[in-house]
């Protein structure tokens, strides 16, 4: 896999667009973008965002190459929110750059910026300045025949931007859980897609109730006879679907890529600090 280096970039936010009752697209912009490494898929970046009341958004932009190293030393009262995010699309014809934020009952500091930013704002992100990068998940092997996608709104960006991507005719099915109907996008594609929708009203659902996802995908065939399949969202939810397709289904682990986006109950700083943690 490319392990291209990552790069800080100041943008500006040019426009927002409400999307449905639960999306909001924010699209970024300004003379770095054209620099911003992409090729499509699960593409993930860095958003940083300030502190509210912080007019400047505070990143090592002098240490890129030990980044994670030199934000940790940063004070987490200065430096600015770190999220994860994935890139809905990059038009470096027309200079933008489109983040989908699935907005969600107990808004943390990313999903509060989205909803208060105005254009003209500053937004600096760490992406890619390769095409080809680490920051890409989706990575079906040589013999796959087929692909099974499935996630919950925070993966949506990423499953629009995968269909985007497949060749021409790849047999695709596709689970996607939002909570309104009114989320459902067009999902432009050239593969073989076969998308379902589903629809629950909360978000994270009763930890008590099956998860949508795992009950729906126990009722779906596997497409093709090599299939890959990807899965994001919710952490819990994405171990019992990749529990489910290998354990139960026989799949080969190699052929399935699970990414927790969030986890219940937990902001990405928690996530973080086990992260830090875990590695000490
Ligand atoms: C590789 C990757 C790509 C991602 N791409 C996207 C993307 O394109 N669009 C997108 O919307 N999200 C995406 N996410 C998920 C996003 O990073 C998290 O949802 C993040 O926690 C949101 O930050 P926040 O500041 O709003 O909330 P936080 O401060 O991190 O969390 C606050 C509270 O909200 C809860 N929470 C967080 N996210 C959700 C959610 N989606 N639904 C319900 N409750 C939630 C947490 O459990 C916590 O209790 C991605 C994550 C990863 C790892």
């Amino acid at each position: 896999m490319a392990t291209a280096p990552f790069a800080f970039f100041d943008l500006d936010v040019l426009r927002t667009t409400r999307l449905g009752p639960g999306f909001l697209r924010v699209t970024l912009g300004g003379g770095q973008i054209a620099a911003v490494g992409h090729a499509g898929r699960d593409q993930r970046i860095k958003l940083f965002v300030p502190h509210p009341g912080q007019r400047t958004i505070a990143v090592p932009r002098d240490d890129a190459a030990n980044w994670w190293t030199a934000w940790q030393r940063m004070h987490p009262a200065e430096r600015a929110f770190m999220r994860t995010y994935t890139v809905r699309e990059l038009r470096r014809d027309a200079g933008e750059l489109d983040i989908d934020f699935a907005l969600h009952p107990h808004p943390g500091p990313a999903s509060s910026w989205a909803t208060r930013v105005r254009p003209g704002d500053p937004a600096t992100i760490l992406g890619p300045v390769e095409d080809e990068n680490a920051g890409i998940g989706f990575h079906p092997p040589a013999a796959t025949d087929a692909v099974l996608l499935a996630g919950d709104a925070s993966a949506l960006p990423a499953i629009a931007g995968i269909l985007a991507w497949l060749p021409p005719g790849t047999p695709a099915t596709v689970l996607v859980e939002t909570t309104d109907p009114a989320d459902h996008q067009h999902l432009p594609t050239r593969a073989d897609a076969d998308i379902t929708w589903l629809t629950h009203p909360a978000v994270p659902h009763p930890a008590s109730e099956e998860d949508p996802l795992l009950t729906a995908l126990r009722a779906t065939p596997l497409p093709g006879s090599a299939p890959y399949a990807w899965i994001a969202g919710e952490a819990s939810s994405v171990r019992a679907l990749r529990r489910h397709l290998v354990g139960e289904r026989g799949m080969d682990r190699r052929h399935v890529t699970f990414t927790g986006y969030w986890r219940r109950h937990a902001s990405e700083d928690t996530l973080i600090q086990e992260a830090i943690a875990a590695t000490a």
